[in-house]
């Protein structure tokens, strides 16, 4: 007999397999670590906290300096233990027994699983098959059939790497009965943000990551900027004291160093374009990606064979192939241009057996 509840019963954990190898390009981290004044500054906060005393309950200092960064009030910004805990905050928040998420696949897994185990009924609606571009028939359809208390779109989309375009977007916040989250986690790569949609009277939930483009993959660091009533609602949801006050320093301290947070995006992006052409070259399928990763899928290959051989040659990628829609497909992370290299250079000897 299982104690569990029988919906959690039903779930298989999220997981990719960490194994030892020289090239780990499957988890979508940056490959740079974050500037090294940045952590001589991370130290000395580190040095100087209280630590017999609670954190700032409410992160005042890093939401302003958010805040600052997007161009908007403190009051529309919330921040917590990674995005993931951001999209599990939404869920509690507006899902729930008797309500329903819409999510439309393939997309990122975790939207599904954390709304299910919130007890939120998951209504799907499907890509289009070839290309995985969202059709604005399918989500109106969706949406009609479905009244979803939450809708999630994710752009650029994991793992396919498309950006949803701003009529998609914007189509969809005017039909949600409930909230649209667009979830950014790799906004920073692609050309245009739903950030500029955020308005006091929208329901529009846009959700961010530090563990990408910010290098803090380590810090788990996520936040949100969307409505101050959607901000309220969050922070009546959340356990006390959340966030500790490492992170808050952490996150604060990193948006000082703008810059090189830049130049860092700008550097995976011209390696996304190697990338690109390499694959462009060889005898496999990929998609357009706006963000630090490549879908492809071999053409003459069994895509899991692929993925075992570039193991064997010490590259470890996403493997996709099993997963529902994504027959045969696997992921790269863009690396450093030497990872990204020993990536195509294993992926070139593996096709040609
Ligand atoms: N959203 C998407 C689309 C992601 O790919 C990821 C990371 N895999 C996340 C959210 C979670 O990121 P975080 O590290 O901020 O929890």
């Amino acid at each position: 007999m299982t104690l569990e509840r029988e919906d959690i019963s039903a779930l298989e954990g999220y997981h990719s397999p960490q194994v030892d190898v020289s090239v780990r390009l499957n988890t979508n981290e940056s490959p740079y670590p974050p500037p090294p004044a940045w952590r001589e500054a991370y130290l000395e906060e580190l040095a100087a906290l209280p630590y017999n005393r609670y954190p700032d309950r409410d992160a005042t200092e890093l939401r302003y300096a958010i805040a600052e960064l997007h161009g908007v009030t403190p009051a529309h910004v919330f921040a917590a233990n990674g995005s993931n805990e951001i999209l599990q905050l939404l869920c509690l928040a507006y899902g729930g027994h008797g309500r329903s998420a819409a999510v439309f696949e393939p997309t990122y897994r975790l939207h599904s699983h954390i709304a299910k185990i919130t007890g939120t009924d998951v209504v799907t609606g499907e890509r289009n098959a070839d290309d995985f571009t969202l059709d604005p028939a399918e989500v109106e359809r969706v949406i009609e059939a479905s009244s979803p208390a939450i809708t999630f779109l994710c752009s650029p989309n994991n793992p396919t790497g498309l950006v949803e375009s701003r009529d998609v977007v914007e189509q969809a916040l005017a039909l949600v009965p409930g909230i649209l989250v667009v979830d950014e986690a790799y906004g920073q790569f692609s050309h245009w943000s739903a950030l500029s949609l955020v308005d006091e009277a929208e329901p529009l939930a846009v959700v961010r990551t530090y563990s990408k483009t910010w290098s803090m993959a380590a810090c788990r660091l996520g936040y949100v900027v969307t409505s101050p009533m959607i901000v309220q609602t969050l922070e009546k949801v959340v356990l006390p004291y959340h966030l500790d006050a490492p992170k808050q320093a952490a996150g604060r301290l990193a948006l000082r160093f703008r810059a090189e947070m830049e130049a860092r995006v700008a550097a995976v992006v011209e390696e996304r374009g190697r990338v690109t052409t390499a694959l462009s070259d060889l005898d496999v399928d990929l998609w357009p990606s706006g963000a630090n990763f490549i879908l492809f899928r071999p053409r003459r290959r069994d895509g899991d064979d692929v993925w075992s051989s570039l193991l064997e040659r010490s590259v470890l990628v996403r493997n996709c192939a099993s997963w529902p829609r994504l027959e045969g497909c696997l992921r790269v992370t863009i690396g450093t241009p030497d990872e990204n290299a020993a990536f195509v250079q294993a992926l070139k000897e593996t096709l040609s057996r």
